[in-house]
């Protein structure tokens, strides 16, 4: 039965260009958005930027541009970069959009009227590229922010203060009674840590600027950046605007996250909507760094890295394989390019591509270009049985966020239908029923598989169903058609299938 699914990925800080990172989480993010419509459930799936704070204002102004100048251009590389990536998003949010602004203000309205704001004073050590203060016994050598190892200020302001304090307790009530709000379990220990560990007040706007969403009862203040971005999630649902969509989505809403944000996420903004009086979000998945030769990708390092560059000629179906097989969602994970060749290589171009250019060839030579249909499903036709297995496999993989895992079922199949395709030699026999069960089968693996990839690799799987002579997509939902169906003995026959230039071209290992 078809369901819902709202996913949101992080609102990336604009000043970083998309690095790989972001593209880790936002192709991750995508493939499960992509199973979701594959399976029928009503998805949204929400990406975007975040644009406000003391760092864009003072980007503007070394560049002599105003700040919304700044951040249109800004904003416009994540969009590129996730076009070329082919993220299907549903909606992009950027927090200088009047939707966004309305909906803040709407929602810190109702926090104060609730009673969990005061005035008081500020002072700490702030790192100007984090946009946070941090605690002495946090910096490194006394002056250096942790992340940026660069000097942090002192700053003194009369800010408002959010009483996160009070939320210790209805917090780990609410986990308690959400058990698996959070993906994976550890990361629940994470925050409940964090929650048991004692919660302070947290100062969320600023005098010092006027670079953000103007506080609605005290026109002074600027809210701070972190608080005003971790509203966009419901901004973009018609928060205060919508009631009937905003009820449609909320709370039942899947947060994609990376470790290193866990105390925005899981802490702070759950307590923000129980100030405001709604339901916190629903799910956490969160997922770890992809580090790069060990080293996080981070803000500072690598981001010159425009990840579509890295995509190898294969087409950036490549890259978004590599980066949902490589590494367990929620596990760290080690990009190498030399890794990325090495599996496409192995995954793609020799036993994918080569399945497919395989099973062209001898329909060519034997049967005159047209794909037999396969047999029935049974236990004397292996594959039916293998795909069926397979098949049960890859949805439970999805179900439980572990894409890796998905990938590796379906290559089950194909490294069987490569395996009955070797013993039984259809290339060397008389062309006859014998070589028509074996290609009529290999074709039907052949159009699964391209069912079972088209979450991760939407152009290939495209390819891949042309190719085997196929009409539509495949991955439009099942609806009685050709597309999306996973049961054995759809592929019709009699259609003419294409041998074309390899699908997965093997590749050096030089970048
Ligand atoms: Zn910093």
């Amino acid at each position: 039965m078809a369901g819902r699914f709202f996913l949101t990925t992080p609102i990336y800080y604009v000043n970083d260009a998309p690095h790989l990172g972001t593209a880790y989480s936002t192709v991750n993010a995508d493939a499960l958005a992509r199973w979701h419509r594959l399976i029928g459930d009503d998805t949204w799936f929400l990406t975007g930027t975040d644009e406000h704070g003391l760092k864009m204002a003072r980007a503007a102004q070394d560049q002599g541009v105003t700040p919304i100048e700044w951040v249109d251009k800004m904003s416009r590389r994540y969009l590129e970069a996730w076009s070329g990536l082919e993220i299907s998003n549903d909606d992009f949010i950027r927090t200088t959009e009047p939707r966004h602004i309305e909906a803040v203000q709407r929602f810190m309205q109702a926090i104060y009227d609730n009673g969990y704001m005061h005035k008081g004073l500020y002072e700490g050590w702030y790192c100007v590229s984090c946009e946070a203060y941090y605690p002495e016994s946090d910096l490194i050598g006394g002056n250096l922010c942790p992340l940026h190892e660069r000097p942090v200020e002192w700053l003194t302001e009369e800010n408002w203060f959010f009483e996160l304090s009070r939320f210790e307790q209805p917090l780990l009530e609410w986990y308690e009674k959400h058990e698996d709000a959070i993906f994976p379990a550890s990361r629940r220990n994470e925050a409940l840590g964090i929650i048991k560990g004692g919660l302070q007040d947290i100062s969320i706007t600023r005098t010092s600027i006027d670079w953000g969403i103007p506080v609605p009862w005290d026109s002074a203040h600027v809210v701070y950046v972190w608080y005003d971005a971790l509203i966009n999630y419901i901004t973009a649902i018609g928060y205060g605007e919508d009631p009937g969509r905003f009820a449609d989505w909320w709370p039942s809403v899947h947060h994609l996250l990376g470790k290193d944000i866990i105390r925005f996420h899981c802490v702070w903004w759950p307590a923000m909507c129980l100030a405001a009086g709604i339901e916190p979000p629903a799910h956490f998945i969160v997922h770890g760094w992809l580090l790069v030769g060990g080293e996080k990708m981070s803000k500072t390092k690598l981001n010159q890295i425009d990840p579509v560059e890295l995509a190898p000629d294969g087409g950036v179906d490549a890259l978004r394989y590599h980066l949902v097989r490589e590494v367990t969602l929620g596990a760290d994970g080690d990009f190498t390019y030399e890794g990325l060749i090495a599996r496409y290589n192995a995954d793609l171009a020799n036993n994918l591509g080569n399945l497919l250019a395989r099973v062209a060839a001898v329909v060519a030579s034997k049967c005159g270009g047209i794909g037999p249909a396969p047999r029935a499903a049974g236990p004397d036709v292996r594959l039916s049985e293998v795909a069926a297995e397979v098949v049960t496999a890859w949805r439970e993989a999805w179900s439980g966020f572990a894409g890796h895992e998905a990938l590796e079922a379906t290559w089950r199949l194909v490294r069987a239908a490569n395996g009955e395709l070797e013993a039984a030699e259809p290339w060397k026999l008389e062309p006859g029923e014998a070589v028509e069960a074996v290609l009529g089968d290999a074709l039907e693996a052949l159009r699964i598989v391209a069912v079972l990839v088209s979450p991760v690799m939407p152009s290939a799987a495209g390819e891949l169903w042309r190719r085997i002579g196929l009409a539509g997509r495949p991955d439009e939902p099942a609806s009685g058609g050709e597309a999306g169906d996973l049961r054995w003995g759809v592929y019709p026959g009699g259609r003419s299938v294409t041998k074309g230039e390899p699908l997965f071209p093997r590749r050096a290992g030089e970048h």
